[in-house]
């Protein structure tokens, strides 16, 4: 399994880290992509890849809740630092993909043009760098739904992470190419319409895995810090939701992950 979407770079797992990357392994997770939220933890995300290459792969972007005022100069050394250009080969831990970036209008509008204008600016970055993006939407889809048609024919994919909308939401993101969907713990939610609302409209090759990790902790660790390990429970529902043997779903939602992050495999090779 890959758990495509996981803050481990966080403080929640400074004293716990290599039991929790020893647990993650031992349930089968092979990979763990770890994207960023802000400037600071650009650089706790590259510390952490540098230190489990092969392992951990970083994004780096500016997730829509740390949008502020300053927004632009944040962008600008964010975007010198990260995704320095022509990259140097062979680079430190290079990034697979722009993230966590995009719109969040659930507790505040505060900085509604702020977000719109930051997330656009990362789009942007996204088709110069064919680099994917790993999107956070929240109370915002027709905004982001506006953005994203802009660039529609130019952009290199990524993932909508925390998918828990309906079939017409699902239907509207899945218009973009080579977009897939991240499935994490709300799918194991008891009133989770998710397992019903999936496979009448998601072919599973649109489909990858994640925790979210710490947050959204899968049912039975419910209100628990999450962590890769609990991958393993989104992938059992996932399979039971598509009647599928776990293996099969396993083996397809990693390849998804492969397909949309090219450069895991580009750097692997
Ligand atoms: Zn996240």
């Amino acid at each position: 399994m890959i758990d495509s979407h996981c803050h481990l770079d966080g403080e929640e797992f400074a004293e716990d880290l290599r039991a929790v990357i020893q647990r993650a392994q031992e349930a089968g997770v092979t990979k763990v992509l770890v994207p960023a939220i802000d400037l600071k933890s650009c650089h706790s995300v590259l510390q952490l890849c540098e230190r489990y290459p092969d392992f951990c792969f970083p994004m780096f972007g500016l997730h829509p809740e740390e949008v502020r005022p300053d927004w632009q100069e944040v962008l600008s050394t964010l975007r010198s630092t990260f995704f320095p250009l022509p990259s140097p080969s062979p680079a430190p831990p290079s990034p697979i993909a722009i993230g966590e970036v995009g719109l969040d209008f659930y507790w505040s509008r505060e900085f509604e043009q702020e977000q719109l204008l930051a997330f656009e600016e990362q789009v942007r970055w996204s088709v110069d760098l064919q680099l994917p993006l790993m999107i956070h939407c929240r109370k915002a889809q027709n905004e982001l739904v506006a953005i994203l048609k802009k660039y529609k024919n130019q952009l290199p994919g990524g993932v909508f992470h925390c998918f828990t909308g309906n079939e017409i939401e699902a239907r509207e993101l899945l218009q973009f190419d080579n977009f897939v969907l991240g499935i994490g713990g709300v799918l194991t939610f008891k009133k989770s319409p998710l397992p019903e609302v999936l496979p009448k409209v998601v072919p599973l090759d649109r489909i990858i895995l994640e925790t979210d990790a710490p947050y959204m902790a899968p049912v039975p660790h419910r209100g628990q810090r999450n962590e890769p390990a609990f991958v393993r429970e989104v992938l059992l529902k996932l399979a039971e939701a598509y009647q599928l043997p776990p293996e099969e779903v396993d083996r397809i939602t990693s390849q998804n992950t492969l397909r949309v992050f090219d450069r895991i495999t580009k750097k692997t090779e």
